[in-house]
């Protein structure tokens, strides 16, 4: 048996009878990592020995109450590890070990997580193919000349791939769910507020959530369950009730209302994936839900808008960045500025540097009620439209991406292209709300996600559905050649 290719669930049981150790299921996704990383390229850290005495000590404890308990994950760059080299896949912050534990970490340590090693990225999570990473592009397992998606690139990669049992990553504008759809994995973004950005290296801060990406949907649902939750030292994370959600993992969808938006299905949709999108919502319906086309006007205008809100966010954000208290200082300096000049300058790569130019001129005075108040506005009617869907349906179905996982190189040299593969994520962050990306289909070889949004903290149901859907189909038991 291939110990590395095991779920959560599957390691769990296994683990809790003591028919493996976690110092054997640790093993073998470290041989898995050395067999087909030169190919896949998912990780920027590997934490061999430390990920080897944690198992021992958890083997040591044979504590395996917490359904974590000696599991390896992988977490994306951009969240902070104790101890661990956390680059968010940039040189200014190429020697970055941070002094604390994001709380997600720190969530999932307690449980007795075994950490491998973190993901590779784009660059400050700004972009869709994992290709702005300042180190190296990640490759699709399904098909190492393509992208594995971005921002969660490594994530993905690295739970399709089997070098991981489960992942973290981060959403912005579809960074969980775009590389989740590429790669053929389960990747929830969760409500915003519902998980703690503690810790999490910020990029839009208003848009920004963790979640798990994961090889199933009962996977997904432990995960959301260890990181969930309150957290007094994020002051956006919501104070409410966390329902178990191993809880909503219950084959039936019947009498469930689902709006398909035809927007999702326009225009630079490639049929494949409208046929797999159609394929799902008749799945559901011979499950006893009901599919009803509905249509949310302002979907057109979200990603522009994305793209003044999220930069301006941004130029904000790594402001921080000026060589004086962390991360990297440059060599040759005559003053102060000479200094943040130089270190901005050779720390950040193009796209970051695109960003930040983008947000300072959306903010600056005079611009400011052109660009970012008109942006905001434009997201509150995209909210809008979501709001009054929901008065009528439970969930909302949708393609994840438009196409499936594009060629390494495609998209590069231009942005513009590169920012509409997030075209189908990008509206559910500007509202906030939760939303899964399953397997559905596939096209030539290449997996294909299907999208479900929820209401605001309702990621019960929209698991109750993804669950259900993939007990009913079989496109998540397909495993990439490699
Ligand atoms: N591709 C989008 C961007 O570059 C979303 C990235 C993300 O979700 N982190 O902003």
């Amino acid at each position: 048996m291939d110990l590395n290719r095991l779920t959560i669930h599957e390691a769990h049981e296994l683990l809790s009878k003591r028919e493996i150790s976690s110092v054997e299921l640790t093993k073998a996704v470290l041989h898995r990592i050395e067999e087909v990383e030169e190919k896949v390229r998912a990780y920027l850290t590997v934490d061999e020995d430390r990920a080897i005495e944690m198992s021992k000590k958890v083997d040591e404890e044979g504590d395996f109450s917490s359904p974590l308990s000696g599991i390896p994950v992988a977490i994306k760059d951009n969240i902070c590890t104790r101890d661990l080299k956390t680059t968010c896949a940039s040189r200014i912050l190429a020697n970055f070990v941070p002094p604390y534990d994001a709380t997600v970490s720190e969530r999932l340590k307690a449980k007795k997580a075994v950490i491998i090693g973190k993901t590779n990225m784009d660059e400050f999570a700004m972009g869709s193919s994992t290709e702005n990473s300042a180190f190296f592009a990640t490759r699709n397992p399904w098909d190492v000349d393509r992208v594995p998606g971005g921002s969660s690139g490594g994530s993905a990669a690295a739970v399709a791939a089997d070098e991981c049992i489960y992942a973290l990553g981060s959403d912005t504008g579809g960074s969980i769910r775009q590389p989740a759809s590429y790669c053929g994995v389960v990747g929830l973004k969760p409500t915003y507020g519902r998980v703690s950005r503690y810790g999490l290296v910020a990029y839009a801060s208003s848009l920004d959530q963790i979640g798990p990406l994961t090889k199933d949907v009962t996977d997904c649902a432990l995960v959301l369950n260890a990181i969930a939750g309150w957290d007094e030292r994020d002051s956006t994370s919501a104070n409410l009730p966390v329902p178990d959600f191993t809880k909503s993992l219950v084959e039936d969808v019947k009498g469930m209302k689902m709006g398909l938006p035809k927007e999702y299905l326009g225009e630079g949709v490639e049929p494949e994936v409208k046929e797999a999108i159609l394929s799902a919502a008749r799945v559901f319906e011979k499950l006893g839900a009901s599919v009803e086309e509905i249509s949310l006007p302002h979907t057109e205008y979200a990603l522009w808008a994305y793209y003044i809100i999220a930069p301006a966010e941004a130029s904000s954000n790594l402001a921080r960045y000026d060589g004086i208290r962390y991360g990297v200082r440059a060599k040759d300096y005559e003053d102060l500025l000479d200094l943040y000049k130089k270190t901005r300058s050779e720390g950040f790569g193009r796209e970051v540097k695109r960003r930040i130019m983008l947000g300072t001129y959306a903010l600056s005075s005079g611009y400011y009620d052109a660009y970012y108040l008109k942006a905001m506005k434009v997201r509150t009617l995209v909210k809008a439209d979501f709001d009054r869907a929901f008065e009528k349906y439970d969930l909302i179905i949708a393609p994840t991406a438009p196409t499936p996982a594009f060629k390494l190189g495609e998209k590069t040299g231009d942005p513009l292209k590169m920012y509409m593969s997030d075209v189908c994520t990008i509206p559910v962050n500007m509202a906030g709300l939760p939303a899964i990306s399953i397997p559905c289909g596939f096209s030539g070889g290449l997996p294909i996600g299907l999208q479900i949004i929820g209401k605001p903290f309702d990621e019960a149901t929209v698991l109750r559905a993804a669950y259900t859907f993939e007990r009913a189909t079989d496109f998540n038991s397909r495993k990439p050649a490699l």
